[in-house]
């Protein structure tokens, strides 16, 4: 594969109500086709980075007032989400949120309405959707807000699939889960990764589980990258060792 960058973030700040400095001039490169994971503790700025980059930030009072996000070369801060998921970028938001009152499928096809291709082969889309997650095709018929958390997840997923994305944001996917589905859920992302070129990038506490599936991570600590390198160079590095994988 080649290493083409296809989302630069250059050293943007973050301000949440005018007052709160949470993004103190981060800065990240995500290579297309890989899996980019952002790591560090509660806080650390994971969440307000994403946010950042899918423009869902205006919605919780906080506003880019320094920096730049380039994606394929485009400045796209400030673009709406809707239109973002036209440019090919999708985020699945932490915790979730599905549509609780629709089936699974039903949740699935409401991401169906910004494909960027206009082919409206949504038939063949549901059907990978279910390739990969056949817990999905069995609850397909399922009120969503009565499946389980994994299937959840699941749900969140697919329905970001749906607008046949080339990049996925990714918030704590682990989060609420056993570790077991933990590692279906990143079992299915490498999968996407390798099989459909879907490049991922994902915030997530657990490093461990993180740092076995990504290609490259960024570790936050109080909205500042204090770390990065390739995924197998931060798992032997003592100091991640020490504070981030607890085997000092
Ligand atoms: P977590 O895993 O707990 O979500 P995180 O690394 O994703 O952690 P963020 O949620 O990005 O961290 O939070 C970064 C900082 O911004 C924290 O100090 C947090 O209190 C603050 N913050 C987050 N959201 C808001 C908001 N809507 N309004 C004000 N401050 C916020």
């Amino acid at each position: 594969r080649p290493d083409t960058t296809l989302l630069e973030v250059n050293n943007i700040e973050v301000l949440y109500n005018h007052v709160i400095l949470a993004l103190k001039g981060v800065s990240l490169t995500v290579p297309q086709g890989g899996i980019t994971a952002i790591l560090g503790g509660n806080g650390a700025g994971k969440s307000t980075t994403l946010k950042a980059i899918s423009n869902l930030i205006h919605s919780e009072r906080g506003e880019v007032t320094k920096g730049s996000v380039l994606y394929k070369g485009q400045n796209i801060v400030g673009k709406s989400p809707a239109d973002l998921v036209s440019t090919g970028v999708i985020q699945v938001m932490e915790g979730r949120h599905c549509f609780e009152h629709l089936t699974v499928e039903e949740n699935l096809l409401t991401g169906a309405y910004t494909r960027r291709d206009g082919r409206g082969a949504t038939a063949a889309d549901l059907e990978l959707v279910y390739e990969y997650f056949p817990r999905l095709r069995e609850r397909r018929k399922s009120q969503a807000g009565y499946t389980s958390g994994g299937e959840q997840q699941m749900t969140a997923i697919g329905r970001a699939l749906m607008s046949r994305p080339e990049m996925i944001l990714l918030d704590e996917p682990s989060m609420g889960l056993a570790p077991q589905l933990v590692e279906q859920i990143f079992e299915i992302v490498k999968r996407l990764n390798d099989e459909q070129g879907v490049t991922f990038l994902l915030a997530e506490q657990n490093t461990n589980v993180a740092l076995r599936y990504a290609t490259t991570g960024f570790i936050l600590e109080s909205g500042r990258v204090v770390m990065e390198g390739s995924a197998e160079a931060l798992r032997e590095n003592p100091d991640v060792k020490e504070f981030y994988l607890g085997m000092s």
